[in-house]
């Protein structure tokens, strides 16, 4: 069987070509990529193309079309969905309403191979990065499952951004397309472990997405544990990768900083990241560890993580504490998509 294209991966410019290609007037691009985003599953729904061309097109490209496998739905309105990709992985992406508008975090791999320790998501290994277009679907078809806009959009799911890189950055460019989803990228953040040369090469691509580096800790001994990227890319070479970057893009880069008790919370630690991020403007964003069935650390007590974040403050640092959401549905990264196939390879029930 021929293998047909995927077409939600491409953009105008390659549409055309490929119009081209099959004698359609090029003039269609448009209307096809609006189409697309729009979350069609057929090319019979694009009614202002002749039938003649809808079945060429349907003879040489594929719209991806996910199915959702689970949906959870907070008492606070966060949504967490479960989808299924057309080969049978599945991936997570969670929707929240905040007073400002609408959030979703999306996953950018099936599974991750960075092998954070507190972290669910990579407990199973990398699968398969996903397309541009998949990622694209997190959005599409959450806003038609929802009948609602997605006003903001966080790379935080499952999988490492810049371990996917060239998806990734072809996603960046097709979500803020005019006649597509048309997402500012003002309103987009990427999160990363810390993969430098990649950041080095990101501070290149002239986007106005926000960084976050996910650092947990100020101390290499402490960060080497946590996260075995670290010891690829220690503190020595990720802080003036975040300071460059800051110099290049004028924007600012957040912090996330996942309290953790007994490991990362104390006040001497809460002097040492403030001298680490001294000069860089940077953002601190605490979150308290979500406890995942896979680890055994434990979140911060409120007092500590009060503290610390007094510390910080103390020192001219810009803090924010981040406000859980969907704490009832298992929100935190990687463990809706984990207990799924726990449950399959297992048949083990997950945690209450
Ligand atoms: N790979 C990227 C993005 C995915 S994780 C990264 O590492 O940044 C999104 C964020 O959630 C990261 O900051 C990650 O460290 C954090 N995270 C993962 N598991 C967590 C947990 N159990 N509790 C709190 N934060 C967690």
């Amino acid at each position: 069987m021929i293998q047909r294209r995927d077409i939600k991966s491409m953009d105008i410019a390659e549409l055309r070509e490929a119009l081209k290609a099959l004698s359609i007037p090029a003039f269609h691009a448009a209307q096809i990529f609006r189409w697309l985003h729009q979350g069609v599953t057929s090319f019979d729904e694009m009614t202002d193309l002749s039938k003649a061309n809808r079945a060429k097109l349907a003879e040489v490209f594929e719209i991806s079309v996910p199915s959702i496998v689970r949906r959870q739905e907070s008492s606070d309105g966060t949504v967490k969905y479960l989808w299924q990709l057309s080969d049978g992985n599945c991936i997570e992406c969670v929707f929240m309403r905040y007073h400002h508008g609408n959030s979703l975090c999306i996953s950018t791999q099936a599974g991750c191979r960075m092998g954070c320790v507190f972290c669910a998501s990579t407990k199973l290994g990398l699968s398969r990065n996903l397309t541009p277009g998949e990622m694209l679907d997190e959005i599409i078809f959450t806003q038609k499952d929802t009948g609602l806009r997605v006003d903001s959009l966080v790379l935080m799911g499952t999988g490492e951004p810049l371990d996917n890189y060239d998806n990734t950055l072809k996603f960046l460019r097709l979500v803020s397309c005019e006649g597509g989803l048309n997402l500012g990228q003002r309103h987009i953040s990427l999160s990363t472990c810390g993969l430098v040369p990649r950041i080095r090469d990101l501070a290149e691509e002239d986007l106005g997405i926000t960084l976050s580096v996910s650092l947990h800790s100020p101390e290499d001994d402490v960060r080497d544990v946590l996260m075995p990227v670290n010891r690829a890319w220690p503190l020595r070479e990720l802080i003036p990768a975040c300071r460059d970057y800051f110099e290049k893009t004028g924007r600012r880069i957040s912090f996330e900083y996942a309290m953790i008790s007994g490991k990362n919370d104390s006040r001497e630690t809460a002097e040492k990241l403030s001298r680490l991020l001294r000069g860089l403007h940077a953002h601190v964003n605490l979150i308290l560890l979500n406890r995942v069935k896979e680890s055994p650390l434990l979140p911060s007590s409120d007092a500590a993580v009060r503290e610390f974040t007094e510390h910080l403050r103390s020192r001219g640092i810009n803090v924010t504490v981040r406000r859980r959401m969907g704490r009832d549905i298992d929100a935190a990264c990687g463990q809706l998509r984990a207990s799924h196939l726990t449950k399959e390879v297992t048949g083990e029930e997950e945690l209450p």
